[in-house]
C-alpha cells in the first residue's frame, strides 16, 4: 500500500483524485490538505466517508499523517513551495499543477537529488494528450511550420497551458528553428497579440471559455496541405489513470521525472 496525501483536496481535480485514490487498489488515502478545512475528504469529494479530515497546514499534515506520496493539484503560485515542503519531508511529489517555470523545475530537480526523494511532474495526465505530444514531435520533423491552439475553461489561471508549453518545447527540439509567416509581418499587427505568443518562431494561442475542460490543436502547414492533430478532454476522469499510475510508480524513480510518457511501457 502506498500512503497518499492529496493537496488541493477541495478543488475540481483534488476531489476527483480523492475519489480515485479511495477506489484504487494499492493506494491508501492518509491525508488531505487545502486552504479551507473540511471534516472529511471523502464526503467533500462525494465519495462517502474516508475518515481523513482536510487540514490547512501542509508541513504539519506531512509530519502527522506520514504519507509517502503527495499528489498536488493546487495553484500555479503555490505549487513550488508545496513541492519543496514535501521533498524536505522526504515525501515524493506527484505534480499536476501547471505553471512551474523552467528555473523552478531545475530547483526541484536539485532538491529531489539532495533529499534522495524521487519527484514526478506531468503537465497532462491524459493518455490522449501524451500521444498528441509524441505525434506532434514526429510530425514537426517533416512539417516544421506549426501553430498550437489550446482551449481551456475560463477558471484556468495560467497561459499558455502546461501541455502547450511542453508540446512547443518538444517540437522545438526536432524542428529547425525559423521564423514562420511573412518576413515583414511584424510591421502589420493591427491588434497586439493577434498572432499569439511566439516560442522559437512558433505561434501559440490560448482560448479561455466556459464549456471547455482542456483541448489542444496542433496545426502543421506544408505546400498545398495542412495536418491537424487534436485532443479533447471531455471529463476530468481522463486524468485519473495517469495520476494513479504516477502515485504507484514515483517511489521507484530517481531524481525528477517529467512527463507521463516516461512511465509508459
Ligand atoms: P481548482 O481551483 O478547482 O482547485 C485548486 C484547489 O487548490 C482549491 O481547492 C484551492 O483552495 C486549493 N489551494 C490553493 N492554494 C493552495 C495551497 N497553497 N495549499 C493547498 N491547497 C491550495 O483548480 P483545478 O481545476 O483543480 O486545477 C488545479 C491545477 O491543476 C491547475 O494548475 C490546473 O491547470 C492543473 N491541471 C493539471 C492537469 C494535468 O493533467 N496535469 C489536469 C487538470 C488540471
Amino acid at each position: 500500500m502506498t500512503r497518499v496525501l492529496v493537496n488541493g483536496a477541495l478543488g475540481r481535480m483534488g476531489k476527483s483524485v480523492v475519489q480515485a485514490v479511495l477506489a484504487e487498489d494499492g493506494l491508501a488515502l492518509v491525508g488531505a490538505v487545502d486552504i479551507h478545512e473540511a471534516e472529511d475528504a471523502g464526503l467533500a469529494a462525494g465519495a462517502g466517508k474516508a475518515g481523513v479530515p482536510v487540514e490547512t497546514d501542509l508541513a504539519a499534515a506531512l509530519d502527522e499523517r506520514k504519507p509517502e506520496v503527495m499528489i498536488d493539484f493546487t495553484r500555479p503560485d503555490a505549487v513550488y513551495d508545496n513541492v519543496m515542503t514535501a521533498l524536505s519531508h522526504k515525501v515524493s511529489p506527484v505534480v499536476g499543477t501547471t505553471g512551474l517555470s523552467a528555473a523552478q523545475r531545475e530547483e526541484i530537480r536539485k532538491a529531489a537529488e539532495r533529499e534522495q526523494t524521487p519527484a514526478f511532474i506531468a503537465p497532462n495526465f491524459a493518455i490522449g494528450a501524451v500521444l498528441l505530444m509524441m505525434l506532434s514531435e514526429q510530425a514537426a520533423k517533416y512539417m516544421p511550420d506549426v501553430e498550437i491552439i489550446e482551449l481551456h475553461h475560463d477558471h484556468k489561471l495560467d497561459a499558455p497551458s502546461g501541455t502547450a508549453a511542453q508540446t512547443a518545447e518538444r517540437i522545438a527540439k526536432v524542428r529547425k528553428a525559423h521564423h514562420q509567416g511573412h518576413p515583414d509581418e511584424q510591421e502589420k499587427e493591427g491588434w497586439e497579440g493577434a498572432r499569439g505568443a511566439d516560442y522559437e518562431g512558433m505561434h501559440v494561442h490560448s482560448v479561455r471559455l466556459p464549456g471547455f475542460v482542456a483541448s489542444q490543436e496542433v496545426i502543421f502547414g506544408g505546400l498545398g496541405q495542412t495536418l491537424t492533430l487534436r485532443h479533447d478532454t471531455t471529463s476530468r476522469e481522463s486524468f485519473m489513470p495517469g495520476v494513479m499510475l504516477a502515485a504507484k510508480k514515483v517511489r521507484g524513480l530517481k531524481g525528477l521525472t517529467v512527463g507521463l510518457d516516461q512511465l509508459l511501457d
